[in-house]
């Protein structure tokens, strides 16, 4: 099977450190196994998307030499990989959703959700969707609409469910499909989500290997229940660990500049700058810490790749950089 492989960002504002990590992660993995590396904006979020952060993070990916085989390209035509250009694609999976029983209408508003939320908090229950609007009539509904209420579109999701993902970097990790509830696959003003989307094209794309932040493990288990219910073959999950600074605190202004440009405007090199991403998490066999794309390319493993935090250290980049 091909290895294939995705950087997947929300063009929401620049690419930070840790983003440019996963990027270079993937491909990394994509060329040391012959395989295709893909570049895929994921602009579901109508309001924090800008063309400007994605053109910033597709410059900054090239100057690092993160080039991808397929995808979009900067200053158009835009290529095929971009979540608002597909949302036909994905309705249709959305309506096979609802002719097997997984989807349904959910004409809840913010601030019924929250009370819903009060309740089971204040219940000691953990807050889930209840799946209210999961059994609806079609009268209630009509009268719903009549209201000017625009429904959102919700996954259903099946209790006493055991989720197992097969992490290459964490072992095998266990959630309980009660702790998830029903989640929202489509907004109310039609755009899908980030969880429902990104099956669809990982499917679609024939992602073999997702390896991205520590931060998405939780959505993995609503994914694959995405595709479990359409019958999907599940790609190869990775989750990569958080980077802290020194003080073990989340990464931050605080340990040093967080963007991918902000260290190329202060003249630091691309290759200290790679070679400094692929040791936040990653360690070569040999006992060196100096060392070139080529190098990396030739021997990255996810096997040596570690679960735990990885820690961003200024002093070090500055001295990686000094040996460039
Ligand atoms: N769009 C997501 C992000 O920027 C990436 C999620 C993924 O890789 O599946 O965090």
């Amino acid at each position: 099977m091909e290895v294939r492989t995705r950087f997947a960002p929300s063009p929401t504002g620049h690419l930070h450190i840790g983003g440019a990590r996963t990027a270079l992660f993937n491909y990394l993995f994509a060329k040391k196994h012959g395989g295709k590396f893909i570049v895929r904006i994921e602009d579901t979020d109508l309001e924090r998307s800008s063309i400007e952060s994605e053109k910033v993070i597709l410059e900054s990916l090239r100057w690092l030499g993160i080039e991808w085989d397929e995808g979009v390209e900067v200053g158009g035509p835009y290529g095929p990989y971009r979540s608002t250009e597909r949302v036909d694609i994905y309705k249709k999976y959305v309506d096979i959703l609802f002719e097997k029983g997984y989807a349904y209408h959910c004409y809840c508003t913010e601030e019924e959700l929250e009370y819903q939320r009060q309740q089971l908090l204040s219940q000691g229950k953990m807050p889930r969707y209840t799946g209210k609007c999961r059994n609806l009539t079609d009268a209630e509904k009509r009268k719903l609409e009549a209201e000017g209420r625009k429904p959102a579109v919700r996954f259903k999701v099946l209790e006493g469910v055991k989720i197992v993902v097969h992490d290459l970097v964490r072992g095998d990790v266990e959630f309980l499909s009660d702790d998830i509830g029903d989640f929202v696959i489509v907004k109310s003003d039609g755009i899908p989500t980030y969880n429902f989307a990104v099956v669809i094209d990982d499917h679609l794309m024939k992602i073999s290997h997702v390896i991205r932040g520590e931060e998405h493990l939780s959505n993995t288990p609503r994914q694959i229940l995405i595709y479990n219910a359409l019958g999907f073959d599940l790609p190869q999950f990775a989750h990569v660990s958080l980077i802290l600074g020194k003080d073990r605190t989340k990464m931050s202004k605080r340990h040093g500049s967080t963007w991918v440009e902000q260290y190329r405007e202060k003249g630091y090199l691309k290759e200290g700058l790679i070679n400094f991403l692929a040791l936040l998490g990653w360690s070569p066999e040999e006992n060196i810490e100096i060392f070139d794309m080529q190098y990396l390319i030739e021997n990255f493993s996810l096997e040596r790749v570690s679960k735990n935090p990885a820690i961003f250290d200024l002093d070090k980049l500055n001295y990686i950089n000094s040996q460039h």
